[in-house]
């Protein structure tokens, strides 16, 4: 095969997305594999050799001629040291030098990355926030993050833990995060969030209301039932109010809308955005113009984003 081969790898909770593409985002293969169910780092990354060997196996060649590997998680990681502190998806909750654990696999050089830090790149290089040199990337699902490229770089803050949006305080009241803490943003707003508030209001077990997941939320909320209507409406005051404090100070040109959550409620980043130009300080939304979009490359940007960084 002419040319360098890179894979990129998104490592979920429940899915792991595995692509393996030339130079110019030719796709060779795009597999999506179940997480192991005894997630240890060990077996996961037994899960992603086994998949690159056997992919690369079917083409004639080795892992040996990977150009690079790159692979995202929603973690709070280092990228510097390639140390990953907390994975909750995976239940990881100690100090795990993942990036080490992967080299040891791989001879290429190997990148890990933040899941949200990815999708942005993805999103500046290839997808909604082309040509910004001020973005962020937030995602809203069962939890609630972001990644920030500022100044034509992401940035990660000085122990790699920038962007935790959905930590910050304070909403609603006396409600435990799963971060241990009360009363943050994902808390209350998050598609977990939605769907708890949403509990409190309606007995699960009536057969008459059925499963409140979040969609069936945004369902009755549509079809004009006023307390599903208002926990949305208290959600989107959240983000809107976060997101707002969060161009306050940064500045971004565009704020990319991604995950479960926005993707499948298309109205919710106009929604959004009206929150934030309320908000938000009036120059940084009036003066230098404000784009809030959709993730374009959802649910892939964060693959991209580790594609092109494996790439560069
Ligand atoms: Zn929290």
């Amino acid at each position: 095969m002419p040319g360098p081969l890179y894979a990129a790898v998104d490592v979920g909770g429940s899915k792991i997305l595995l692509l393996l593409a030339g130079e110019e985002r030719r796709l060779v293969m795009r597999r999506l594999l179940p997480t192991p169910e005894r997630a240890t780092p060990e077996a996961v990354i037994e899960t992603i050799a086994g998949a690159l060997d056997g992919a690369l196996r079917e083409r004639g060649l080795s892992s040996r001629e990977l150009a690079g590997l790159g692979v995202c998680i929603a973690a709070l990681l280092n990228f510097e040291s390639g140390v990953l502190y907390e994975a909750p998806n995976l239940d990881w909750h100690e100090p795990i030098p993942f990036r080490e654990l992967l080299q040891r696999r791989f001879d290429c050089p190997v990148y890990l990355e933040n899941d949200c830090n990815a999708a942005i790149l993805g999103e500046v290089t290839y997808g909604a926030a082309r040509g910004h040199r001020d973005a962020v990337y937030v995602t809203i699902s069962t939890g609630i993050g972001a990644g920030l490229y500022l100044g034509g770089e992401i940035y990660r803050g000085s122990g790699g833990f920038a962007g935790e949006i959905g930590h910050v305080k304070r909403f609603g009241k006396g409600r435990r995060c799963g971060c241990g803490s009360y009363d943050c943003l994902e808390a209350w707003a998050s598609g977990k969030g939605i769907a708890r508030s949403a509990g409190v209001l309606w007995d699960e077990d009536d057969p008459e209301t059925g499963s409140l997941n979040t969609a069936a939320i945004f369902d009755r909320a549509g079809a004009g039932d006023p307390l599903a209507a208002a926990i949305i409406d208290q959600a989107v005051e959240d983000i809107g109010l976060a997101l707002a404090n969060l161009v306050t100070l940064l500045n971004p040109s565009c704020i990319v809308l991604g995950g479960g959550v926005t993707r499948h409620q298309a109205a919710l980043a106009g929604r959004i955005k009206e929150k934030i130009e309320r908000y938000a300080v009036a120059p940084a939304v009036k003066i230098s113009p404000l784009e809030v979009v959709a993730a374009q490359l959802e649910p892939e940007a964060g693959v991209w984003g580790i594609y092109a960084m494996s790439c560069r």
